[in-house]
């Protein structure tokens, strides 16, 4: 079974329609006519996949929990420095 979540339109964030409901294999295509993924049809698994996107997120995810990481040193690396600072 498909995942029914469909995303938006990757080109201009619109919501997407059914082509045909009467279809029993779901197709779906643009909403907003002037796209041009209103000018075709795609079946709902190819809608919603998104590998460059999907990518790209597990990429930002990772990245901001890096440097969420390198957040929680800086203060031990601020106090070592005033340390060595004031060490001379
Ligand atoms: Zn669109």
């Amino acid at each position: 079974m498909s995942d029914l979540t469909l995303k938006l339109c990757p080109f201009c964030k619109s919501a997407p329609r059914i082509a045909d409901p009467s279809c029993m294999t779901l197709y779906v295509q643009c909403s907003f006519d002037e796209c041009p993924a209103s000018w075709a049809v795609f079946h709902i698994d190819k809608w919603n996949s998104r590998p460059v996107e999907d990518a790209l997120r597990a990429e930002l995810a990772d990245a901001t929990a890096r440097a969420e990481a390198a957040e929680d040193q800086l203060p031990d690396e601020v106090e070592l420095a005033r340390r060595a600072w004031q060490d001379g």
